[in-house]
């Protein structure tokens, strides 16, 4: 079976404003591999659908999502734009961009979960692992990765699933989310000390936090991943695993200091389709995150989909 690729124009719209390094650019570098690399003639292409209101609120507090979606609405009315924090820029196209990257994630869980994709990518904009459960920061407003997670378990009535998050940010708004949540294990690596200036101490039991020094490269980022996520994810044996895909990890991208390169990225998604395949039935749901340096980010989301479609 195929791997499912989803994305929407509406992705490409959203616009945090010149120079910003979550650009629309990110989502072209990535088509233009895909092509040229002939990766694309593997994947099977799904527009996302918008995300319901009600998936939005598994992961997020009613009230965020309904002061939220007002926001962006008016913005989108309006043809304004509006800073929601240093870091992060709301304007005409961020509700239909947010609304289709959450949809492509809980989208993407069912079509895997109903065996008609052996796994799924999401090449998506705005990315969501800041996003906590009532409030945006650092580039994100929903979290598509925590959304679908929680649907796969709410609605679809999955008993266990995993989130692996390989992003050189914590995910702190995934771990705000799903923080003491039994049914979820988070295993994440990141940059420590760096921007969200969190993890360290994990929020919860279900937590497996790496925190990683600056300039460390990948040998020594793959012992940690084999000593630390491995033992915990087989422990676990989740039903599905959802991988926050953030590439800011990499070597040339100047987000983050660490030293990953394409070959890592292939090994880490190899190890997590290997527990994906003992206790998962091979499902997995990956959402692109962060990554900024574009042609890195290109390449090392092309080994990604490479490897998950198994080319
Ligand atoms: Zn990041």
């Amino acid at each position: 079976m195929p791997t499912a690729y989803f994305s929407h124009p509406a992705c490409r719209r959203h616009d945090m404003g010149g120079g910003h390094p979550e650009c629309p650019q990110r989502l072209d570098a990535i088509e233009d591999w895909l092509l040229a690399s002939s990766i694309d003639l593997a994947l099977e292409r799904h527009e996302a659908e918008p995300a319901r209101l009600a998936d939005l609120e598994l992961a997020h507090t009613h009230r965020y999502v309904a002061e939220l979606s007002e926001l962006l609405q008016g913005l989108a009315a309006s043809g304004e734009s509006r800073a929601v924090d240093p870091d992060t820029v709301a304007g005409p196209h961020t509700w239909a961009a947010a609304l289709r990257a959450a949809g492509a994630a809980v989208q993407a869980t069912d079509l895997v979960i109903d065996g008609k994709a052996d796994n799924a990518f999401c090449a998506v904009r705005p990315p969501g692992h800041h996003a906590t459960r009532d409030q945006s920061m650092g580039f994100c407003f929903f979290n598509n990765v925590a959304v679908a997670a929680r649907h796969a378990l709410d609605v679809r009535g999955l008993k266990r699933v995993a989130i692996v998050d390989f992003d050189v940010h914590h995910g702190n708004g995934t771990e705000d989310i799903i923080a003491g949540d039994e049914r979820v294990l988070m295993v994440s690596i990141f940059q420590d000390p760096l921007y969200p200036y969190s993890g360290a101490v994990p929020k919860g039991e279900n937590m497996v936090n790496l925190p990683i020094p600056a300039y460390t490269r990948g040998g020594e980022v793959r012992e940690m991943i084999e000593a630390q996520w491995m033992p915990a994810l087989e422990a676990f044996r989740p039903e599905m695993i959802f991988i926050s895909a953030g590439f800011d990890a990499h070597r040339e991208d100047d987000l983050g200091q660490l030293g990953l390169v394409e070959a890592d990225y292939e090994w880490i998604t190899q190890r997590v389709m290997s527990v994906a395949e003992r206790h998962a039935k091979g499902r997995i749901v990956s959402c692109l995150e962060g990554g900024y340096a574009l042609g890195a980010l290109a390449r090392s989301v092309g080994v990604h989909l490479r490897t998950l479609a198994g080319i």
